[in-house]
């Protein structure tokens, strides 16, 4: 209830976020899952009826709402994300289903120690679409990522950024240094300036 006053269309931050959200492995998309999950059971448990008839009538509006306000790149990127969100969900409880059986399995029969450490080695392999980085494991047979951006199908839009806040970030501002010294979090940089995560 107390996010009523949310933007009705998708922005490109939320678009981003779920983007990365879906970007998840498997494996990490199972323990969010779960957790989130438990969030929500929790939340709805202590809901009375009528509060939660009245959350799930706002969720349905406003999603409504702002379905009615995309454009057609909008729906199209929306569509393209449900699809992987739900190719990763799925890949998830498959996942969580396997892991269950193996734990249950081997609960008793191996030691934790003796199980070999696994890397997945460094996450330098940027995508040349979106230039997200990822395992080696990751890169398909095309050196491409499905991951991400799906090869480069769906493209997010640059944010407009103030003429002020790019000079200040390009170092070409007399106060460039000082205020990159004193920004107050290096989440904003990254709000504003995605492709310049390192
Ligand atoms: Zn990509």
């Amino acid at each position: 209830m107390a996010r009523n006053n949310r933007p009705l269309s998708m922005t490109p931050a939320a678009i981003r976020q779920r983007l990365s959200r879906a970007n998840a492995t498997g494996e990490r998309a199972a323990q969010r899952n779960t957790a989130e999950r438990q969030r929500h059971r929790t939340r709805n448990n202590t809901e009375t009826l009528e509060q939660r008839v009245l959350r799930l009538e706002l969720n349905r509006t406003r999603r409504l709402a702002r379905i009615s306000l995309e454009t057609p790149e909008q729906r199209q990127q929306r569509q393209d994300l449900n699809r992987i969100q739900t190719q990763n969900r799925r890949a998830a409880q498959k996942l969580n289903i396997a892991n269950a059986a193996r734990v249950r399995r081997n609960a008793r029969t191996i030691p934790e120690e003796s199980v070999d450490e696994f890397s997945c080695g460094p996450m330098e392999f940027r995508c040349q679409y979106c230039q997200s980085k990822n395992f080696k494991g990751e890169m398909a047979a095309d050196k491409k990522f499905t991951n991400c951006c799906e090869k480069g199908k769906i493209e997010l839009r640059i944010l407009r950024t103030h003429k002020l806040i790019t000079k200040l970030m390009k170092e070409e501002h007399p106060q460039s240094k000082n205020f990159m010294e004193n920004i107050s979090s290096k989440t904003v940089h990254w709000h504003l300036h995605p492709w310049e995560r390192k």
